[in-house]
């Protein structure tokens, strides 16, 4: 692209260039996501290497137990509260019908058969009641009994499967962890030369017309390294090597502009001097100078040659542009002054 570029022809290299930068980082990102998706240690496996399954049974038994246990305790307290309300109501059955037995002694008259019954069946009633009762509770006791022997082996399992459990995290972790590091050298092969590739032809084919298709292939692989390593490595690597990488290509940049301002490009020389000639002034130093008058003229601030003769013509020419205006004669002379 040069400045004679027609302003639409320019836009839309522009635009190309920044949607290929765009489909270059779209397919970095698919080629590194591959990478990254090779396959981990399998943490399941790795676990049940490290527990003893025995153990493991034993665990999911005992919780079996506990939770029948606690069923049973609940049923029994049911079992409690159903004969509790049984002899309540067997028991004022009793006293009702035993008041009536009572008068009938006191006024000397036998009791009729049936009362006599009905006294003894709710007496029957309530020690029935009252032993299942005291069934209900011996057995709640020593539910509770094993509930606590139960509770007992389970935390002395729950230990030992904790410290199991614990070294397969750690074996697993481990694992991970080289995983890791395997996937980033991947991922890194693959972008660092790309990326060192792209750099260099860059930097060696500097007048290339292909150069924003390098440009755009600089840009996307240096983000893609920068990506990478920010996934990769802790903030406090990455900080570094960020700092480091910003401080490279800024003092390129920077190195680069105070070349080109001491050693101005042809074209941009060329420019300079046909401005200050035409707006007569010194191409180096500024200062106002005379109208060319057919004779050898130099700079009265600085004294650098603006007009000689020229070595071919003997005409007036002026020394610091390539071409005698005279007879067309170039002089290499022009590049070296300023
Ligand atoms: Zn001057
Ligand atoms: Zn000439």
């Amino acid at each position: 692209m040069t400045s004679n570029t027609p302003r639409g022809l320019r836009w839309t290299i522009r635009l190309l260039s920044v949607l290929l930068f765009g489909l270059f980082m779209w397919l970095q990102g698919f080629v590194v996501k591959d990478i990254n998706d090779q396959e981990g240690p399998n943490r399941g496996l790795i676990a049940a290497e490290h527990e003893d399954s025995a153990l493991v049974e034993r665990e999911k038994e005992l919780n079996k137990n506990a939770a029948h246990i606690e069923r049973e305790i609940a049923r029994q307290e049911q079992i409690k509260v159903n004969r509790k309300e049984n002899m309540t109501v067997a028991k004022d059955t009793w006293n009702q019908f035993a008041q009536e037995h009572r008068l009938y002694l006191d006024s000397n008259q036998p009791p009729p058969a049936e009362l006599v019954g009905t006294v003894q069946e709710a007496q029957t009633l309530y020690i029935e009641a009252t032993k299942e009762f005291e069934t209900a509770n011996g057995k709640i006791s020593e539910l509770q009994e094993s509930q606590y022997t139960v509770a007992l082996e389970k935390e002395g399992m729950r230990r030992e499967l904790e410290r199991q459990r614990g070294e397969g995290y750690d074996a697993y972790m481990e694992l991970y962890t080289a995983h890791r590091w395997q996937v980033a050298a991947g991922k890194l092969a693959f972008v660092v030369p790309l990326f060192l590739i792209a750099s260099w032809l860059v930097a060696k084919k500097r007048k290339s017309i292909y150069r924003a298709i390098l440009i755009a292939l600089l840009v996307s692989s240096f983000l893609r390294v920068g990506i990478v390593m920010h996934e990769h490595f802790p903030a406090e690597f990455f900080k570094y090597v960020g700092i480091i990488a910003a401080v490279i290509i800024v003092l390129s940049f920077l190195v680069h502009a105070l070349r080109s301002a001491a050693n101005p490009k042809e074209d941009v020389l060329l420019r300079r001097r046909r401005e200050a000639y035409q707006t007569q002034r010194c191409p180096d130093c500024a200062y106002p100078v005379p109208e060319e008058s057919g004779k050898a003229m130099a700079c009265a601030a600085c004294g650098v040659d603006l007009y000689t003769t020229c070595s071919s013509c003997d005409e007036i020419r002026h020394e610091l542009l390539p071409h005698c205006r005279h007879c067309g004669a170039e002089s290499e002379k022009w590049h070296g002054a300023g």
